[in-house]
C-alpha cells in the first residue's frame, strides 16, 4: 500500500488551490511509515486522493506536493521531465546571457529543488527531503541538457537543517570545475565562484535591476552599497559612471570586484571593506554625496518573526542613503526578504525618506526575473522587491 498522509478537515483547501505545502498541523494521520523524502498520496479527511507530495517527517514543512493529480505517478521520468521542462522555459535568455536559474523549487513543480546555470556548469542545492531523495535523477536530467559539462551540488544551505539534512557539497555529475567559471551577461563578463562564493555564486535575481543601473548610471558618481562582487558596480563604470565606489562586509567579495572589473576593463574604483551600518554612518558624518546609490542588503528578516527587527534595520539603512543622495540623484533599495511584503518595504522606505527630509518619487520597480517565476498559486515564490527613487 502506498503511503498515505491525510488532511484533517477543512485542510485540503489549500491543495484545491494548487498551493503545494502542508504544514504538520494540517496532517491528522499518515498511513504506512513513510521514510524522510519518500512520495506519499495526500487525501481529504473524506478520503479522496488530492496529490502526491514528498513527505518530510522532521519538518514543520510535512509534505510539499509534487503534483495535483491523484492520477500522476512520481517517478524517474516525472521528475525528469519536470526538470527538462523549467529548463526549456529560460531558453529565452539564451540570447543575451549564458548564466539563468534553471529550475526554481516549488515555483518550477520540483520541490526544493533549486539550479543555477552558468556557462556549461550547473549548481544544485537540495533543500528538502523530497529533493534529497531525487538528487541522481535531478542531477542525470541536469546533466543531459545540451553543452553542460559539470553538475556540482552546493547544498549546504540552513532550509536543510530544519529537515534533519547534513551539508552536502560536491561534483555530481562530469568534470570537476575550472578554478574560475566566466559568464557573460548583456556584454560584460563576470567570474563566478561557486564552490565557495554565497549562494550559488551570483545574484541572478538581481538582473533587471542590472538592467536598470546600466540605464541610469551615466554621469553619475556611484555607491554600491552591499555589492558583493560588484556586479552593479562594473555595469555602472562600463555605461559611463564617473566614479563607483564598492562597500561590502567580506574581503573575499571585494576580491572578486576587483576582478570582475579586470575582466571588463573598467576601474575597480574605490573600495570599502566594513559594516554598511557603520560605514553609510562615516560618510553621512564626512558629509560624502552620490549620485546614483544601490542597498541591496542580504536577507534580513530571516523568519516571520524577524520582521520587526529586520524592518528597523532597513528604515535606518535608507535613511543613511537618502542623506547621501546628491539633489536630483537616484536610490535604488531592495529587499529580498520574503516575509517583507513590498508594501510594507514601500511604507518603511518612505518613513526613512521622511525622516531625513528628502522628496523621493518611485519611478521605478523591481523584482525577479522571469527565471524566478512566480506562480499565482504560490505567492510565497515571490521575495525580492526594490524601488528606484528619484530625488529632488
Ligand atoms: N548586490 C550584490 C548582492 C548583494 S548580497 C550583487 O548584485 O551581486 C549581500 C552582500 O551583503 C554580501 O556580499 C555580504 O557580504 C554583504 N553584507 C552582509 N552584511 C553586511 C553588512 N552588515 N555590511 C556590509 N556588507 C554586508
Amino acid at each position: 500500500m502506498e503511503p498515505t498522509l491525510v488532511l484533517r478537515p477543512g485542510r485540503e483547501k489549500s491543495v484545491r488551490r494548487l498551493h503545494p505545502w502542508i504544514f504538520s498541523g494540517g496532517v491528522a494521520s499518515v498511513d504506512g511509515q513513510p521514510a524522510a523524502g519518500a512520495t506519499v498520496r495526500v487525501a481529504a479527511s473524506t478520503g479522496e486522493v488530492l496529490g502526491r507530495a514528498s513527505y518530510a517527517p522532521a519538518s514543520q514543512l510535512r509534505a510539499r506536493l509534487w503534483t495535483f493529480d491523484a492520477d500522476t505517478e512520481v517517478d524517474d521520468a516525472f521528475v525528469t521531465s519536470r526538470v527538462l521542462a523549467a529548463a526549456a522555459r529560460r531558453s529565452n535568455l539564451a540570447g543575451f546571457t549564458d548564466a539563468a536559474r534553471l529550475v526554481f523549487s516549488e515555483a518550477d513543480g520540483v520541490p526544493g529543488v533549486i539550479a543555477d546555470r552558468y556557462g556549461d556548469t550547473v549548481v544544485v542545492q537540495l533543500g528538502s527531503a523530497g529533493a534529497d531523495r531525487w538528487r541522481e535523477v535531478v542531477a542525470d536530467a541536469l546533466f543531459s541538457l545540451p553543452g553542460v559539462r559539470c553538475v556540482y551540488e552546493r547544498s549546504d544551505v540552513d532550509a536543510r537543517q530544519r529537515e534533519d539534512l547534513p551539508p552536502r557539497t560536491g561534483l555530481l555529475r562530469g568534470d570537476e570545475p575550472a578554478a574560475e567559471t566566466i559568464i557573460t551577461e548583456r556584454g560584460l563578463r563576470y567570474s563566478v565562484g561557486f564552490t565557495e562564493g554565497q549562494k550559488t555564486g551570483f545574484y541572478l535575481d538581481q538582473r533587471n535591476a542590472r538592467s536598470v543601473v546600466a540605464e541610469v548610471a551615466r554621469d553619475r558618481t556611484v555607491l554600491n552599497a552591499f555589492s558583493y562582487t560588484g556586479a552593479f558596480s562594473v555595469i555602472a563604470a562600463a555605461n559611463g559612471a564617473t566614479a563607483v565606489t564598492s562597500l561590502d562586509s567580506s574581503g573575499p567579495a571585494l576580491t572578486g570586484a576587483r576582478r570582475n572589473a579586470d575582466l571588463n576593463g573598467v576601474e575597480a574604483g574605490e573600495m570599502i571593506e566594513g559594516d554598511a551600518f557603520a560605514e553609510l554612518r562615516t560618510l553621512r558624518d564626512r558629509a560624502k554625496q552620490y549620485d546614483l546609490i544601490i542597498l541591496d542588503p542580504p536577507k534580513l528578516a530571516q523568519t516571520e518573526a524577524q520582521v520587526a527587527r529586520a524592518t528597523r534595520a532597513y528604515k535606518d539603512l535608507n535613511l543613511l542613503a537618502a542623506k547621501l543622495l546628491a539633489p536630483g540623484g537616484i536610490l535604488m533599495t531592495f529587499s529580498c526578504s520574503g516575509g517583507v511584503s513590498a508594501e510594507l518595504f514601500q511604507k518603511v522606505v518612505a518613513g526613512a525618506a521622511l525622516d531625513a527630509k528628502r522628496n523621493l518619487r518611485i519611478v521605478g520597480r523591481l523584482d525577479q526575473p522571469s527565471d524566478h517565476p512566480v506562480p499565482l498559486s504560490f505567492p510565497e515564490a515571490a521575495y525580492l522587491k526594490g524601488l528606484v527613487l528619484e530625488a529632488d
